[in-house]
């Protein structure tokens, strides 16, 4: 539960109290305030507060418990994948080893860790299918940046660097921004009545200006594309490049391949699927898998392994060039192999079935209650409309506040932008069967009191 607020620290404390004590100055004060030009000197002492040490932390301590996050309750925002971080990769992450290391020593002196990098990068190929990769993206978006530029130089090396990139409606924001970045034509694709890519749109716009496809599957909707296969064959046809947005992996692991599927590209949120904490709990890491046809252009160093010697390679000669300072953010390599190597394959495999199955244990509980506008068998998240709410004037808005009065965080709302009134909802492999039935229980209370209440949730 949130508790009441409280005072601010300017409200606490008394006149003359301290919450330090300092050594006798040495120094007579009016020397040291010589030293200082004059325009820089106060007139009138710093209003601080007058605190001691026991109200600093029982305030600060007070306001850190005000702050939601995965150890305290559910978090079920629909495409952030925010589930419960295993604590040993945070105790490997922070070995001496790891955080005494410098990224300019010499290769011969860091050869565990480059071990670990490539070690990395190998498990990360054979979970999406890919030939190739790189760590050096720091986050989903700049992996997105890092692909589209690979794909600009792919078609730049076949003579046309190619003008624009296709995107259905249900797409993330980042994948229009990211296309624009690199400056492409950002092309929407629309979505057919059961929240899938519209065939014959898609063939509508393919051309030989289009240089890709970019597809987050599954989809916004948590929808696996079933067409899947026809549409990377469309695609490739037309010359043009797949690019898949690897950020909801959590539905796929030991079950489907990307590259098995036909993409050339796929980025992975290391930082979503692999356990690292996100989203003001740390960096991100977006490592970026390439088929065949991209290796040639991947950023410089790759880490490559010769003779037991592991090695960064920067003789790439049509390489894009870095897209990180160094090798990227190890911290969350070192926690995202932790992880894939405490889960094994079965482990990995076993964490997607069950988030598909949360997921769809908890679209049974509410669907009664909440239109579900694409009723297709989800995958790990699901996209619910608050429009029966609608009619009797509570909003998405208004659910995602009295969640929060109910000691819960909100989903995901109002994206995707193809769902009116949208609450996107992922509640991930890590929680119980308990804390989704109290999660849909509060869920259903908000539906009774929306229909037979309406005017409690006027703001
Ligand atoms: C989270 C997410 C991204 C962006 O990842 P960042 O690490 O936040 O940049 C891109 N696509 C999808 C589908 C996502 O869920």
């Amino acid at each position: 539960m949130i508790s009441a607020p409280q005072k601010m620290i300017f409200e606490l404390g008394a006149s003359g109290r301290k919450g330090y004590s300092l050594p006798e100055l040495t120094i007579p004060i009016k020397e040291v305030a010589d030293l200082i030009p004059a325009e820089f000197l106060r007139s009138q002492p710093a209003e601080l507060p007058e605190v001691s040490e026991l109200e600093v932390m029982r305030h600060f301590i007070a306001l850190s418990q005000l702050n939601y996050h995965v150890e305290k309750g559910i978090y079920p925002l629909g495409s952030c994948t925010m589930k419960y971080n295993p604590k040993i990769n945070e105790v490997v992450s922070r070995l001496e080893g790891i955080v005494a290391l410098h990224p300019l020593q010499d290769e011969e002196d860091v050869q565990g860790a480059l071990a670990l990098m490539h070690e990395l990068g190998q498990y990360l190929c054979e979970i999406a299918g890919m030939e190739a990769i790189t760590l050096q993206p720091a986050a989903g978006a700049h992996g997105e940046l890092t692909g589209l530029l690979l794909i600009r130089a792919y078609h730049e090396d076949q003579g046309n660097p190619r003008k624009k990139v296709l995107l259905p409606d249900s797409a993330h924001g980042t994948n229009p921004a990211s296309a624009s970045l690199v400056g492409y034509q950002a092309v929407q694709i629309k979505s057919n009545d059961k929240g899938l890519i519209d065939l014959d749109d898609l063939k509508r716009h393919l051309d030989d200006e289009v240089a890709a496809l970019m597809l987050t599957n599954p989809n916004t909707l948590g929808l696996f594309e079933t067409q899947i296969e026809t549409v990377c064959r469309l695609v490739a046809e037309a010359g043009a490049l797949l690019y898949m947005d690897g950020a909801n992996l959590n539905a796929l692991l030991g079950i489907v391949r990307p590259g098995d599927l036909g993409f050339d590209v796929v980025h992975f949120n290391l930082h979503k699927t692999f356990s690292a904490p996100h989203g003001g709990g740390g960096p991100g890491s977006g490592p970026l898998g390439v088929s065949k046809k991209l290796v040639d252009f991947l950023p410089v160093p790759t880490v490559e392994l010769k003779d037991g010697y592991y090695f960064l390679d920067y003789d790439r000669p049509k390489s894009i060039g870095k897209v990180a300072t160094f090798f990227g953010n190890f911290t969350v390599m070192v926690k995202a192999f932790a992880y894939i190597r405490m889960m094994g394959a079965s482990g990995l495999k076993e964490a997607s079935k069950m988030a598909i199955l949360n997921a769809n244990y908890l679209l049974e509980r509410l669907k009664s209650m909440y239109h579900l506008p694409y009723p297709t068998r989800p995958m790990h998240e699901f996209v619910l409309s608050a429009e029966r709410q609608k009619q009797y004037g509570v909003r998405t808005t208004d659910i995602a506040k009295r969640l929060l009065d109910l000691g819960f965080h909100a989903p995901t709302i109002y994206f995707p932008l193809i769902v009116h009134e949208a609450l996107m909802i992922e509640p991930t492999e890590t929680e119980s069967k308990e804390t989704l039935d109290a999660f849909a229980e509060a869920l259903l209370q908000i539906a009774d009191e929306a229909s037979e209440n309406p005017k409690n949730f006027s703001s």
